[in-house]
């Protein structure tokens, strides 16, 4: 007789947002590091829908932003897009099980509450980010709350510093200075494990690529080759994205 084969009785899971306007292989190399640093075996894209924060500009459509991530993850079996913040969407589909109704403004606080909810008890759930966008971490959204919800993954990006992980906090959450100071000076890996947040260091992401400076590519007509997968480059053209015509 075969032997079963045997099941882990749970999984990491990663929940990675952000505009993705559009997708680009900084977020793909974020992503592949932290699957393989941390085992992730799924790792939701989570196209944002209605952020809080004003955007500097308005954002390409969601559909738009979605079928990119569609298109960008379909080479990786345990990267996949998630309709979790869809606007309007009275249901959004998770995994197959339908969770509950999307908010009109989306926190990350309760995109995560309701990833949670579909998940199995024993998963382990990840919220992976860069250095940029963490430290602006204070200002969100009961961000203390979403600390205790899951453990961060913060993931290097070039021109920012992992070093300034800690002074990202939020005050309630931030070590005295007398306990980083002493480690000001070596290389900010590892994990900080403090009462109220887990944050695993991901360094060696080094993907000089940013969303602005492909829309700005499209709009003085210079290839995007370097930053974007084909069939990524392809939709932005088809679809005339960001001032493309
Ligand atoms: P924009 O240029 O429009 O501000 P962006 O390139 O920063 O966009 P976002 O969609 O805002 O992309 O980023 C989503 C998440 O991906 C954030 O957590 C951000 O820190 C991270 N990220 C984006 N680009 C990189 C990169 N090159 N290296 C590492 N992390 C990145």
């Amino acid at each position: 007789m075969l032997a079963k084969r045997t099941q882990l009785a749970y999984m990491n899971i990663g929940l990675f947002s952000g505009t993705f306007d559009p997708i680009h292989r900084g977020h793909l190399a974020l992503a592949l590091a932290a699957k393989e640093r941390f085992s992730l075996g799924r790792i939701y894209f989570v196209p944002t829908g209605n952020p809080p924060h004003k955007q500097k500009q308005p954002l390409a459509a969601f559909a738009d932003r979605y079928a990119m991530v569609a298109l960008a993850t379909m080479g990786e079996k345990t990267f996949l897009p998630s309709l979790l913040e869809a606007p309007g969407t009275p249901a959004a589909v998770v995994g197959g099980k339908k969770g509950p109704a999307t908010p009109e403004v989306n926190y990350s606080i309760d995109t995560v509450q309701r990833l949670k909810q579909m998940l199995k008890k024993a998963d382990r759930l990840f919220f992976l980010i860069g250095i940029d966008a963490f430290n602006d971490i204070a200002k969100w959204h009961q961000a203390e709350a979403l600390f205790r919800e899951c453990p961060f993954i913060v993931a290097s990006r070039p021109g920012y510093s992992l070093a300034d992980v800690a002074n990202a906090l939020p005050e309630r959450l931030r070590p005295k200075a007398a306990v980083t100071k002493p480690f000001a000076k070596q290389p900010a890996t590892g994990d900080l494990v403090l009462p109220g947040a887990t944050i695993h260091l991901l360094d060696g992401v080094r993907q000089n690529v940013s969303a602005t400076a492909i829309r700005e590519a499209v709009s003085s007509k210079r290839s995007l080759a370097k930053f974007v997968d084909a069939a990524v480059g392809e939709y932005i053209r088809k679809m005339g994205l960001y001032g493309g015509h």
